[in-house]
């Protein structure tokens, strides 16, 4: 569906036509540079009973005149040379699109989600029914944040009985039949927003681990213990937080690809995004980047199990000072495993070095980004559509690194985690220490 709206720009008296296709949010901040005048146009599309709203925000006015076509979708960009064509339907070029690159599994995604409307229904009766239906099926991630957030906030402060009480007030709205435990929650909630790259980076960690447990469980065991015994969870889970918080912030401008990810298309050249809020998002990058180097020990550790090595020998280094070194070289022994390239692709220490130190300059008009050179970078450029799909592709990798601890500490605390799933006890393992014992046998006692 495609909704039409006409707006002025304050600054220059352009006046446009707006047409928005519809989002599956219920209310979305979007905001794109005049093409007139390029000053910054902000605004709020708001979905109620079905219908959408657009609300001027920031440097524009309603009108009642068209104007220059401007298509706008929330969810995916949009080729640069339609984006001034009427009457046209991305929707339906990008679905052209994702025939033509992944004939496959575009049918078999159609067939499992289209729905046929029934004969008897007229057309708009049906496309009312289908918005209330998608509407009432989805849980508006927004929303559902905002519960995740106070829960995870209460966890994190260490008050548990709040945060159990406020869960307990809540969960059946989200779906849940059961009170889940906060971590449950989190790790839930971490799926729903993780995509493909998420799903690559857990399962590139979790068959790496795999092979550690097979070269030797005791050393794996000790790694568990290492883990555990310096609450490193706690730590994980306090930096997760922050980092999904600020995802969360600009979700709206970070969620415009997602049908791309969905497809699995290609970016490609001359691609643009429907909102180009580049100063929103400009340290989203940075921020993400130090703190997933912060967890890449954890695949470093199962390599060196890999390799041979006790979990905290690196082959030059011991993993005390691997932890303590230069964030961004962090990533250089694992990219010796090309297995692991969804966990090291999305690691680029020139756009966290140009966006830390204001080595960067974003081009209004042609939403381009100049890296500007620093003193081992050379100076490089990227489209405003690339620097997004980065800055998702870091915060994906990173989830699924994340949910790869969770299930770590979780799913072994509860006793079907990832030991039993290889069909290995952790009792039949021998290691002499108190504290290890209580741990594995505690199974769901935490709860
Ligand atoms: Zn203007």
């Amino acid at each position: 569906m495609i909704n039409r709206n006409f707006v002025r720009c304050k600054v220059c008296s352009q006046s446009y036509t707006l047409r928005i296709y519809v989002t599956s949010l219920n209310e979305v901040r979007h905001s794109f540079f005049c093409y007139s005048c390029a000053q910054p146009i902000s605004y709020r599309i708001t979905k109620r009973a079905g219908k959408l709203f657009l609300r001027c925000e920031n440097n524009c006015a309603k009108t009642r005149h068209e104007g220059m076509v401007v298509n706008i979708s929330t969810e995916f960009p949009i080729e640069r040379d339609i984006v001034h064509t009427d009457k046209i339907f991305p929707w339906l070029l990008l679905m052209q699109k994702a025939m033509e690159q992944n004939p496959t599994q575009t049918k078999e995604w159609v067939e499992q989600n289209a729905r046929v409307p029934p004969a008897s229904a007229k057309p708009k009766d049906f496309l009312q029914q289908e918005v209330e239906e998608a509407t009432r099926r989805r849980v508006d991630l927004k929303d559902h944040w905002k519960f995740v957030d106070t829960a995870w906030s209460l966890y994190n402060d260490g008050k548990g009985d709040e945060c159990f009480q406020y869960i307990e007030k809540n969960f059946k709205k989200l779906g849940y039949e059961n009170h889940p435990h906060p971590r449950e929650l989190i790790g839930d909630f971490l799926k729903s927003i993780g995509q493909k790259h998420a799903a690559a980076a857990y399962t590139a960690t979790l068959d790496l681990w795999a092979d550690a447990w097979k070269k030797n469980p005791q050393e794996c065991a000790n790694l568990i213990m290492y883990f555990y015994k310096r609450d490193e969870f706690t730590r994980t889970l306090a930096l997760m937080h922050n980092v999904c918080s600020n995802y969360m912030l600009h979700f709206d401008e970070l969620m415009q690809l997602q049908w791309f990810y969905l497809l699995n298309l290609q970016l490609t050249d001359g691609l643009i995004l429907g909102s180009n809020n580049f100063e929103s998002v400009r340290g989203f990058y940075g921020d993400t980047f130090e703190r997933y180097s912060e967890l890449l020990y954890m695949p470093t550790a199962i390599k060196n199990i890999v390799e041979g090595r006790s979990f905290d020998q690196l082959k030059h280094i011991d993993l005390e000072t691997y932890s303590k070194s230069e964030k961004a070289r962090r990533i250089e022994n694992l990219k010796e495993l090309p297995r692991l390239d969804h966990l090291t692709s999305p690691f680029d220490p020139s756009i966290r070095n140009a966006t830390h130190h204001a080595r960067i300059e974003f081009d209004k008009k042609a939403l381009l980004i100049a890296l500007k050179k620093g003193t081992k970078s050379k100076e490089r450029g990227l489209t405003y559509v690339q620097y997004i799909d980065h800055c998702n592709r870091l915060f994906q990798a990173y989830v699924g690194l994340f949910l790869f601890c969770h299930e770590f500490i979780h799913g072994l605390e509860n006793s079907f985690g990832l030991a039993h799933s290889l069909g290995v006890s952790l009792g039949e393992l021998k290691i002499n220490d108190p504290e290890f014992e209580l741990w594995a046998n505690r199974g769901q006692a935490d709860t």
